[in-house]
């Protein structure tokens, strides 16, 4: 980080806020230097840590927008601005189809910059912290709207870290009663746990020590709401003594080699348990790209205890996910494909996969039962939410084709069209686009006119109307 380029916004947002005071009693810029301070230890670029320290100063500030374009630039305005639009969508006691409309509108907003989802989440989790301070209805419309919007989006992008924080943040004020009473249930489990653990720990460094002379063992606690929500589950139906990893192991190590030594060493001492046993999640990562190795076996006094196996980049990406990863594929861009050069595109598959994550999320909630039980809401079920493969996202009609994207795209890429490739296959122009898609048009670069036929199946407006002019010149 450029030490003069923070002072300077510092000083900027120090000015803006000037005389504010938030609802804690703290002068308002503390909040704008927290949320500055998470997006530092997250290590992203200088443009976000500012964004960051400057989010407020325009919409809760007496700066203008226009000061914040001469100061900072375009970039950092930018972020601003779409981390405005995106506070400004209230998914606080909307109906259920406005709820799921008004996420749709946020995932389009952050689609177009990662740094505006993390600012949020920043801005979130310090507001979360300061929760207590807020009152009644407030508090708890907050805590809920972090429970149903920011902690799943937190772990669609594997942030389990801020996830598990924001969670715990609000689960006392959305289920008072129940949070009480799983804290005064599992007191006694989680002091239990933790002495096991000491001994489980020391037992396994003393097995590890001539191999695996580095590994790192922790122990660590189920967070409460995590746990609360593994006990709601039917095989689980409320009971305790059905949950395994109240408390578990973390073994973290340099290789993906290492982490099978260390399994077999693990199995060689301690047995699996049967049917519980191990979860290969290395060899198979969940779908947000989660990867470590779960093993539950018979530690000591024969109680049962798991141990999460992995290395140290896959416990940063656990903890971090998009945010370590993309500051990781920052570091590494440089290296450009001809084809993208001819093209002009240059591919981050690392968009394209958040961005999917997003819109795959939209579609659950628009799916499901519960978000949309008797509710019809046409705007909403027939739209689709279609890529292009650099993983920008475009809003588009049931029925649209791969003409009609390729004209909301640009003219001139509708104009050349002459092929498309959806999800890496070939399909002819006419072919219906579905949620998630991904499309490619292939063009013929010395076509100066579109396809007139195209006029019988286009569904957008912006097609029909450029395919029409085209000829009418
Ligand atoms: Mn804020």
């Amino acid at each position: 980080m450029n030490d003069r380029l923070y002072q300077k916004a510092l000083e900027f947002a120090t000015l803006a806020h000037a005389g504010q005071t938030r609802f804690t009693g703290e002068p308002f810029v503390d909040h704008a230097v927290a949320v500055a301070e998470t997006l530092k230890s997250w290590q992203l670029d200088d443009n976000c840590v500012i964004a960051g320290l400057l989010h407020d100063t325009v919409e809760n500030g007496g700066a203008t927008r226009e000061d914040i374009l001469a100061e900072f630039g375009d970039d950092v305005t930018q972020i601003i601005d779409r981390v405005a639009k995106i506070t400004a969508i209230h998914l606080k006691g909307s109906n259920q189809a406005e709820f799921v409309e008004n996420l749709r509108k946020m995932i389009l907003v952050m689609a177009a910059d990662l740094r505006v989802v993390l600012v949020k989440l920043a801005d979130r989790l310090h507001n979360m912290q300061s929760l207590s301070h807020l009152f009644g209805q407030a508090q708890a419309e907050n805590a809920r709207e972090t429970l149903e919007i920011y902690a799943p989006l937190a772990e669609r992008l594997g942030m389990g870290e801020i996830k598990g924080q924001l969670e715990d943040l609000a689960f006392p004020y959305v289920y008072p009663d129940e949070y009480h009473r799983l804290v005064s249930q599992t007191q006694k489990r989680y002091q239990e746990g933790s002495r096991l653990m000491q001994k489980f720990k020391k037992q396994l460094l003393v097995l590890l020590k001539p191999k695996l002379p580095k590994a790192q063992i922790d122990g660590r606690q189920k967070r409460l709401y995590s746990l609360w929500r593994k006990l709601q589950r039917p095989e689980i139906d409320g009971d305790l003594a059905k949950i395994y990893d109240l408390v578990a192991a973390r073994v973290l190590v340099d290789t993906v080699e290492e982490c099978y030594l260390v399994l077999g060493a693990i199995h060689s001492k301690w047995h699996p348990v049967p049917y519980l046993g191990v979860s290969d999640f290395i060899a198979n990562p969940k779908p947000n790209g989660y990867r470590s190795i779960h093993t539950k076996i018979f530690g000591p006094e024969g109680q049962i205890v798991e141990v999460q196996i992995r290395s140290h980049q896959m416990h940063q990406q656990a903890e971090m996910g998009i945010a370590a990863h993309w500051n990781y594929a920052e570091t590494k861009a440089g290296k450009i494909t001809d084809r993208e050069l001819e093209t002009g595109q240059v591919r981050t598959p690392t968009k394209l996969t958040w961005v999917k994550q997003l819109a795959s999320w939209q579609k659950e909630l628009a799916d499901s039962q519960e978000y949309f039980a008797a509710l019809k809401f046409d705007a909403l079920q027939h739209r689709n939410l279609v890529f292009s493969p650099i993983g920008d996202v475009y809003d588009l009609p049931a029925g649209a084709t791969p003409v009609d994207y390729a004209f909301t795209v640009h003219t001139k890429l509708g104009t050349q069209a002459i092929g498309a490739k959806v999800n890496g296959k070939l399909v002819p122009l006419n072919h219906r686009l579905v949620n998630g898609d991904v499309v490619e048009i292939l063009v013929d670069r010395n076509r100066t006119k579109p396809n007139r036929d195209w006029l019988s199946f286009v569904v957008t407006a912006a097609a029909r109307h450029a395919i029409s002019k085209s000829f009418k010149q």
